[in-house]
């Protein structure tokens, strides 16, 4: 299908941006190879290098060439439909170059040099326990934090700013109404399962798990639910992710653990999800800047769809506990699929972040987002992040005032600036948004997660999510998913349901 007739400005703009996409996938290798095989001694060599071909990707970005490019190639797709390839590449590219000129080369140089000055503060503040130690390092995260806000420019709040740049069409005010809702859904369901605590055994998840198993057993699994082992790979790192090269070079890395809890198989279950959703993103949009997921919240839906929704629901335990207990016998000895269900699925207060489950865990989000929000405003001083922290936790969880290391020093979030931690939330409400829609149009969901049957599933997030890669907002692909912008009453009614059938209230 040829809309506009070659040679053209397009043609030109899209080779630019290749090039763009190749010195960036480039550095995603070594970023790869850093964190899975590269020896300690490279760190000083692999900064350089990543440095260099990131800064080289930056320049042709924001090259007068493609500038020119650009305005050329607009003119040219002025007459075709907004979602077509061509009327998008050129809209979502005009975005991302306007956003990467409003943030002047010394400011972005200079954040990222104060977060690597940040991070080592922040290790040896966390290992002490003691926020003091990083408030100097803090202090300068928050006002750097505020000068991209004000160099990017926002309507009403500085926080409007940061979501801008993660989550374009969203607002400070519409995330605070959403985290209002699962606030107040969420603390009184919290006191309600509580003191039902008992009707949720978990002790099966202590239990020891070999760690030779694992690594196999989990990419079974994720090939199970639809991962491609000809464009993937599945390693170990400390800290697992997912990172793409390209269509044809999805990768994912996972880590072992000595109990049944502590497995890879829901760390590889939560990468598969990211991993899906990248290699679902048509090779039509390949080495462009619309081949990628549309947000970090819409990525993290993925993740967490599959991850909970799927992977934590009875049908998926009914398929997955017979295939568990055959290669891990002595672990899931007496127990069957509604005991393993009951001890995925545990709802405690903790204090760690990674280690909530779903119903306290947008609670640890709302609690960042106030505190990020205060400190960009001025209305709470570093210092007094801890003493914030702690009020919040007990009155949104229960909990006691935490040590500085199991509180504000628990992330490593803020040693990269303010405003990372609201994709996580805007993911776990998505989810149950995608979710109830695919229950509403796919008949017996149940029995096919049931039967191992995920083909389905996969089938319809790849035609509403996956295909349409970084062409629209967060907002806009929802809507189109589901007929609904982002909302929070679907993902209420879901953890409702289920941890109302869990606890038996
Ligand atoms: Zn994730």
């Amino acid at each position: 299908m040829t809309a506009v007739a070659a040679p053209t400005a397009l043609d030109d703009l899209r080779r630019a941006l290749a090039e763009v996409a190749d010195l960036q996938r480039a550095a995603a290798v070594l970023g790869w190879d850093q964190e899975t095989c590269m020896p300690p001694g490279g760190v000083e060599d692999r900064a350089n290098q990543l440095a260099t071909l990131l800064s080289l990707a930056h320049e042709r970005f924001t090259s007068p060439e493609v500038a020119r490019l650009l305005d050329r190639a607009e003119t040219e797709v002025a007459g075709l439909a907004p979602e077509s390839d061509e009327g998008s590449l050129v809209r979502v590219t005009r975005r991302d170059v306007t956003e990467a000129s409003r943030l002047p080369a010394a400011l972005v140089a200079e954040q990222a040099r104060e977060s690597a000055r940040a991070r080592p503060v922040w290790q040896e503040a966390r290992q002490r326990s003691d926020w003091s130690r990083f408030a100097p390092a803090m202090e300068r995260m928050v006002d750097l934090s505020r000068r991209i806000a004000e160099a990017f420019g926002y309507p009403d709040r500085p926080y409007d700013a940061l979501i801008a740049r993660t989550e374009p069409g969203l607002t400070t005010a519409r995330v605070e109404g959403l985290f209002a809702q699962v606030r107040e859904a969420v603390v009184p369901l919290l006191r309600e399962l509580e003191t039902h605590a008992e009707r949720a055994g978990d002790s099966l998840m202590d239990r020891p798990c070999p760690e030779d198993q694992q690594m196999a057993f989990a990419l079974r699994t994720i090939v199970n639910l639809g991962y491609d082992l000809e464009r993937g790979r599945q390693d170990l790192s400390a800290h697992p992710f997912c990172i793409s090269f390209g269509p044809g070079d999805v990768r994912l890395t996972t880590r072992l653990g000595r109990t049944l809890g502590e497995s890879c198989l829901y760390s590889s279950i939560h990468e598969a999800g990211h991993a899906l959703y990248e290699q679902g993103i048509p090779r039509s949009l390949d080495r462009t800047p619309l081949w990628d997921g549309a947000s970090p919240g819409i990525h993290e839906s993925q993740s967490r769809l599959w991850e909970n929704l799927i992977g934590r629901s009875l049908p998926f335990c009914e398929w997955l506990v017979p295939r568990l207990r055959e290669v891990f016998p002595a672990t899931l000895e007496g127990a069957d699929a509604a005991t393993f269900w009951q001890a995925v699925n545990r709802v405690r207060p903790t204090y760690i972040r990674v280690d909530a489950d779903e119903v306290t865990y947008n609670l640890h989000i709302l609690l960042r987002f106030e505190i990020e929000n205060e400190l960009l405003e001025g209305r709470l001083g570093v210092a007094d992040v801890p003493e914030a922290w702690a009020q919040r936790l007990h009155d949104y969880l229960g909990l006691e005032r935490p040590g500085d290391r199991e509180g504000p020093l628990q992330d490593i979030h803020w040693t990269d600036g303010l405003g990372g931690f609201v994709g996580y939330t805007l993911g776990n409400l998505v989810s149950a948004q995608l979710l109830a829609a695919v229950r509403r149009e796919l008949t017996d969901l149940d029995g096919r997660l049931a039967r191992g049957e995920f083909a389905a599933l996969l089938g319809w997030l790849r035609d509403r999510v996956h295909r349409h890669g970084r062409k629209f907002t967060p907002d806009e692909l929802v809507r189109r998913a589901t007929g609904q912008a982002i909302v929070a009453e679907p993902w209420i009614a879901y953890v409702r349901e289920k941890f109302g059938e869990l606890y038996r209230v």
